[in-house]
């Protein structure tokens, strides 16, 4: 199993896992075109997706899901209150209701979803297996849980949300109730809570480790990078960093 992102934070978010022959998409916040031409940086086309599974309605994760799928054909993975968001035209035989406790397949690739707090109808995120490893990816919840922990601990690769730096959130331009919303327990993971998750895994099959989902306004990689690093006694070069622009080149679990 392999994976990529394709573009990571509030700008946009697409991630794609690799599985024997099958490929699947994780949230496009991307326009149509973008996401074309960031499919193609990593090597592949709209048609070699067998699906795309979306976490929640934020624009930044479900934006360019309709237009991407209807164009191409692709089916979409979402929870029945995620769904509520879809345009009214978009076709029903595409639509694949998901539910938050309950793994399926697409192709070859195992796909187990679980609730998460975020301020959304009814937000999960995603870990993706092929019988020998498996991959976690938190990129937006407000905090952790015993359940997420459950799901990420044991895990071969994990992408974590490391949405801000909490000083740097509180001491920058946004308007308070905006601070508030973001720092909230149902709003995005900091350096310091994110490293604090993950240190609370079982991490003895943990391969690789990427922060994402950083804010470009209240983050810094260095910041995300340095607070892992304490918190897991690791090097600093061990862990990976997803940007706005690239996302990050393919990774083999
Ligand atoms: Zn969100
Ligand atoms: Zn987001």
């Amino acid at each position: 199993m392999r994976f990529t992102s394709l573009g990571s934070g509030s700008a946009g978010n697409a991630l794609v896992v690799e599985s024997g022959r099958t490929r699947v998409m994780m949230d496009c916040g991307f326009a149509t075109a973008d996401t074309k031409a960031r499919l193609e940086r990593v090597g592949l086309r709209a048609h070699d997706l067998a699906g795309v599974v979306v976490t929640h309605e934020h624009d930044d994760h479900l934006g360019g899901v309709a237009r991407f799928a209807m164009k191409y054909a692709v089916n979409i993975f979402v929870t029945r209150g995620t769904a509520c968001w879809l345009p009214p035209d978009f076709p029903a035989v595409l639509v694949h209701i998901v539910d938050s406790h309950t793994p399926f397949a697409i192709g070859d690739i195992a796909v187990e979803p679980f609730p998460v707090p975020h301020d959304a109808r009814e937000p999960v995120q995603y870990v993706f297996g092929d019988g020998a490893v498996r991959l976690g990816v938190v990129t937006d919840l407000g905090c952790s849980t015993h359940h997420v922990e459950e799901k990420l601990s044991g895990c071969h690769a994990l992408v974590v949300e490391c949405n801000h730096d909490l000083d740097m959130l509180m001491s920058g331009p946004y308007p308070i109730g905006l601070k508030k919303r973001i720092a909230g327990r149902f709003g995005h993971l900091d350096n310091a809570t994110a490293a604090a998750l993950v240190k609370n895994l079982d991490r003895s099959r943990l391969r690789h480790l990427v922060c994402a989902h950083l804010s470009e306004q209240n983050n810094k990689p260095e910041l995300a990078v340095d607070a892992m690093a304490g918190a897991l006694g690791c090097e600093r070069s061990w862990i990976g960093v997803a940007t706005q622009s690239d996302g990050f080149a393919w990774r083999d679990v």
